[in-house]
């Protein structure tokens, strides 16, 4: 079982920032900014290639974006970036997909 999913099942005790049926949030364990926040949907899908083009996935990557916006709102961030890193050559170390909010607030 990949890292991601140990933390998602409690297997690796974190705090999450959200969770729902389909998607949870933690704080990256490296944080590259003050504020950096992984938004990881409970679905092992191992990158952004490994999407489908069927509803559930659709609707599933909007739903991480959306709580991506909700937690930033909740931190009151006026800027932030999101980011996926695609593939091991673009830097993508944890195979099981991840949006990272990240900003300098
Ligand atoms: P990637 O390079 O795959 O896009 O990003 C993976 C991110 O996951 C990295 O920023 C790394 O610091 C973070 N990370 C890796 N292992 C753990 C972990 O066990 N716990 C947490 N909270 N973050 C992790
Ligand atoms: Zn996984």
């Amino acid at each position: 079982m990949c890292i991601f999913c140990k933390i998602i099942n409690k297997e690796i005790p974190s705090d999450f920032l959200f969770e729902n049926g389909d998607v949870v949030a933690f704080k990256d364990i490296h944080p590259k900014a003050k504020t950096h926040i992984l938004i990881v949907p409970k679905k092992h899908i191992e990158t952004i290639k490994d999407l489908k083009e069927d509803e559930a996935d659709e609707v599933l990557v909007g739903k991480m974006v959306l709580v991506a916006q909700d937690i930033a709102k909740g931190l009151k961030l006026d800027g932030y970036q999101l980011l996926f890193n695609v593939g091991r050559s673009a830097g993508q170390e944890v195979m099981h997909i991840h949006l990272h909010l990240m900003s300098h607030q």
